[in-house]
């Protein structure tokens, strides 16, 4: 009888623990392994905090030249993307590894809380092209329902032109090129600033990775000339692209592992 007892105990107890956990599988679905060391760089290390230094500090350097070269008649701007561009969700990223879930889970809640802070550089670089009349486009594939606690995210901060004018959510589509070309219709662009390649063009959307890498080299000497690529470990199009043609339910381990360019 004590035995019995001691395994129904043991089965309780593991019914207990599973249930806590939102998924166990470490499918497509959800597989945060990777997502723990890519959170813990973003959060712990100065080396991502240098990163994004580097590339604001730069992109004042070429602000100034565009500047001094321009010769157009429209208003000037530069246009950013908002997740891992200019706001840090790395604390939505550490919820879904303790919870062991994946996107969309706790990301509204997440975002209502309108407590993401700063990209390191992002919103000195921002304050200071307002400073010399350079107006900022935000334009993020942040479903269009979070506009009002997008705004006031940024506005907690006093990132600049944080409104509605300036701010263009997803609302149909996620490619962005028809936002930008929006802005471009009264303003000429001098900078592009995101964590995804699909912020500067759309040729990069829904690409395969051969295919993003080959663009990549194509188009090399656009970065750091008018497109700002931020650092991003934890999520992108990049992890998409390693997904395609892969089910579901496949072992994602092995898929990953795969992947690996070995000596
Ligand atoms: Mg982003």
């Amino acid at each position: 009888m004590k035995k019995l007892f001691i395994f129904f105990t043991i089965v309780w107890m593991g019914t207990v623990v599973s249930s806590c956990k939102e998924n166990t599988t470490k499918t497509t679905e959800t597989n945060n392994d990777g997502l723990l060391m890519a959170t813990l760089f973003v959060q712990q290390s100065s080396e991502y905090k240098a990163l994004c230094y580097q590339v604001y500090n730069f992109a004042q350097t070429r602000l100034d030249q565009k500047i001094a070269l321009y010769k157009g008649e429209k208003a000037l701007a530069v246009i950013v993307d908002i997740d891992e561009t200019v706001l840090d969700n790395s604390p939505f990223s550490a919820r879904s590894i303790i919870k062991n879930t994946d996107y969309p889970k706790y990301w509204d809640e997440w975002c209502n809380k309108a407590e993401a802070k700063p990209i390191p550089g992002s919103l000195e670089f921002l304050k200071y092209a307002e400073s010399q009349g350079v107006e900022t486009f935000y334009i993020s594939n942040r479903k269009i329902h979070l506009t009002p606690a997008t705004l006031k995210n940024l506005q907690n901060y006093g990132f600049p032109f944080a409104d509605s004018t300036h701010l263009f959510l997803r609302n149909k589509s996620s490619d962005k090129e028809l936002r930008r070309n929006f802005v471009r219709q009264t303003h000429d662009i001098l900078l592009f600033f995101g964590d995804n390649l699909g912020d500067f063009s759309n040729e990069f959307d829904d690409k395969g990775t051969a295919l993003r890498q080959a663009l990549t080299v194509k188009y090399q000497n656009d970065f750091g000339e008018e497109y700002m690529v931020l650092p991003n470990p934890t999520y992108g199009t990049w992890m998409n692209a390693l997904k395609e043609n892969i089910a579901k339910t496949a072992d994602m381990d092995s898929v990953y592992k795969s992947k690996l360019i070995d000596f």
